[in-house]
């Protein structure tokens, strides 16, 4: 367990100390995080993803190759490690369909060997419907979004360092099943990943208001209570998954890594129970909102940067 009263007390230090509002994360950082994290930054992104030319990245197809090839010069650019053989790609075939995972590394200074996992997946659903070019299913919310964090996430971490190795990854095959982290939980030992924070869907304004996100799984491990204490002092909130009948927590990329005993959850702010454009051809970046995105960027890297750094361990999911 937590110690809250130490928590509250280095908080109430840091306040008296910065003048912050923002509890955990010092204010150079929050600077850093407020100048990498912008609208112009997400929308060219988010924007690129869900271009027609990656035509909708079904699995399979060219398009799909086109994202995650942007999303490995992105990853280079950063500078990120290639996860391993000096390749960004693992490679798996299911049914016939090769297919790549797309991954890159920020190695940890002084818990090397711990793990923090941000991912999101690239796959979407391709054409609907027809094969003309206004069946495209652009997959703009789902999930250009969550890539796009990715990209602003690993940004965030390189400039700021990190004490856990961090391994960023953009999953294929989600839409077929959860193909990709399916692959990917066979490739690890699990007692190795403290945290698993996946992200779905961030672009538009959730229920509960501006700046909210909820959490899928919520009781199923203390990342979600971590989290909101780390956000204490700070615009940004966080809730468990209100949607528990579509029960979320297994149907994301989360879920091959918490089958394995890994606090491995899912960030998103759709409210999926009234959200018209999901799997449709009209999730198009006119529907979402750019400053949700940068809130939902900030509200994750604020909330997980204690767990990057080794300061938050949250249990194991049971
Ligand atoms: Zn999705």
């Amino acid at each position: 367990m937590k110690n809250i009263k130490r928590k509250l007390w280095v908080s109430l230090a840091a306040l008296v100390l910065t003048g912050s509002v923002f509890a955990q994360v010092s204010k150079k950082d929050q600077k850093i995080l407020n100048k990498i994290v912008t609208v112009p930054y997400v929308t060219e992104r988010v924007s690129t993803l869900a271009s027609d030319e990656m035509e909708g990245r079904k699995i399979g197809t060219e398009g799909v190759e086109k994202a995650a090839n942007y999303i490995e010069k992105n990853f280079k650019k950063i500078g990120l490690k290639p996860f391993e053989n000096k390749s960004y790609r693992q490679k798996f075939v299911t049914n016939d369909i090769p297919m790549e995972n797309v991954i890159g590394i920020l190695e940890g200074k002084s818990k090397k060997d711990e793990y923090v996992i941000y991912s999101a997946h690239y796959d979407h659903i391709g054409y609907s419907g027809g094969t003309e070019k206004e069946h495209i299913a652009n997959g703009a919310d789902d999930n250009a979004s969550g890539v796009t964090a990715l990209f602003a996430l690993a940004k965030y971490f390189k400039k700021v360092g990190n004490e856990r190795t961090i391994i960023f990854i953009a999953f294929s095959g989600e839409e077929s099943g959860l193909l990709g982290s399916k692959h990917y939980a066979t490739t690890i030992d699990p007692a190795k990943i403290v945290a698993g924070i996946n992200i779905e869907m961030i672009g538009k304004v959730f229920n509960e208001g501006e700046k909210n996100a909820f959490l899928t799984g919520f009781d199923r491990s203390s990342l979600g209570t971590l989290i909101q204490e780390n956000l204490e002092g700070t615009d940004y909130k966080l809730i468990p998954d209100p949607y528990t009948k579509f029960k979320l927590f297994y149907r994301s990329d989360n879920a091959p890594l918490a089958k394995l005993g890994v606090p491995a959850h899912t960030f998103s702010s759709d409210a999926i129970d009234k959200d018209k454009h999901y799997h449709q051809v009209t999730d198009e970046v006119e529907t979402l909102n750019m400053e949700n995105l940068v809130d939902m960027i900030k509200l994750i890297a604020l909330g997980t940067q204690d767990i990057v750094n080794g300061k938050d361990t949250p249990s194991r999911v049971k």
